[in-house]
């Protein structure tokens, strides 16, 4: 992050504000996987962490070392400065229609450009990073779009310090005041776009729930996504089916959170680094191959399995 800003000389909204996690009992609390790296609330605590705090709330964890990042309005603004810095040229509004290969080995893309004309770009070697489109590319692939929704309102600032992350729904504050209200997960959607009333009631109960206050702040803006989501949500990762063509998707609901740490391997393993990441990174990395999920094949009388 610091490198994006110094390489930009923008912020990118990084602000390591913690997460409180609220449940309506102790022991729900307790029994909570990743419990013992944060820290234990009762509703007096949660009452100083988040003033306003709905009722039904009696328990909570707080993890200090997480925080929240304005992606929309400050993060892409400040990397795609970056870049541009750094000589990556974009060109907006270009479409990939095919991958072009032979004898398994990656030859080059097919694009339409934005003006709609088709042109062919030669090359043994690229990242394929188009999310939850990624199958329509590379129909091996298993990932599949899971929609969410999300609404935006504006609160006084400095309302609330931490990030909420309550079941099914979290609120993220940011400096200004503006509060984020996510997430609808909505596997059946498909690629359905658009907004729909159902799944803005449910963000509505949900900010109800958590934070009633709130539920009085004007409305800002609403907005959906498509998540890249693979069958054991993790990402894949390295060379796909074909030599030559590396996968960087499926990062389903944390791909900005991964971004980074996604970056930093892909690019150790183009320019031939990744031996110097150590055995541990390797083990990690060969966890999201791409064909991890194919059926192993049975033996003589065996049955084969979903791995
Ligand atoms: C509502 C919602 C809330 C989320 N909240 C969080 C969160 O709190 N934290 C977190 O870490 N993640 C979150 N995510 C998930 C995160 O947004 C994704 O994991 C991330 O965007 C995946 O990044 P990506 O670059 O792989 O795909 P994308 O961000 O989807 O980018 C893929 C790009 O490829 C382009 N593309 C597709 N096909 C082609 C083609 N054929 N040719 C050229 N370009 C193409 C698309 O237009 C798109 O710009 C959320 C997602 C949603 C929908």
């Amino acid at each position: 992050m610091a490198q994006i800003e110094a390489d930009s000389g923008l912020r990118c909204g990084l602000r390591p504000c913690g997460i409180v996690v609220p449940f309506a009992s102790a022991a729900e609390r307790d029994s909570y996987p990743t419990a013992p790296w944060g820290e234990r609330l009762d509703r007096t605590d949660l009452e100083r962490e988040i003033p306003g705090l709905g009722p039904s709330w009696q328990a909570g964890l707080l993890f200090r070392q997480d925080g929240q990042i304005d992606n929309r309005r400050r993060l892409m603004r400040a990397l795609e400065r970056a870049c541009a810095e750094l000589g990556v040229r974009f060109q907006e509004g270009s479409e990939v229609e095919e991958l072009l290969s032979c004898g398994g080995e990656l030859r080059g893309v097919r694009y339409r450009d934005a003006e709609g004309g088709r042109q062919e770009i030669t090359t043994a070697t690229a990242v394929l990073c188009c999310g939850a489109w990624s199958a329509q590319l590379l129909p091996e692939l298993p990932i599949v779009p899971v929609k969410g929704q999300m609404l935006s309102l504006q609160g006084p600032s400095n309302a609330l310090q931490r990030v909420i992350f309550g079941p099914g729904t979290y609120l993220v504050p940011r400096q200004d005041g503006l509060l984020v209200v996510g997430a609808t997960s909505e596997p059946e959607a498909g690629f359905s776009e658009g907004l729909t009333p159902a799944g803005q009631r449910q963000l509505q109960t949900g900010l109800a729930a958590l934070l009633p206050e709130a539920r009085h702040w004007p409305p800002m803006e609403r907005w959906w996504g498509f998540r890249p989501c693979t069958p054991d949500q993790g990402p894949l990762l390295g060379e796909g089916p074909i030599h030559g063509l590396w996968l960087a998707c499926g990062h389903h609901r944390n791909g900005v959170l991964l971004a980074a740490i996604t970056a930093d391997w892909i690019s150790r393993h183009l320019s031939g680094q990744a031996h110097q990441a150590g055995e541990q990174a390797q083990e990690l990395w060969r966890a999201f191959r791409w064909d991890r999920f194919r059926p192993v094949e049975a033996g003589p009388g065996g049955r084969s399995r979903l791995g």
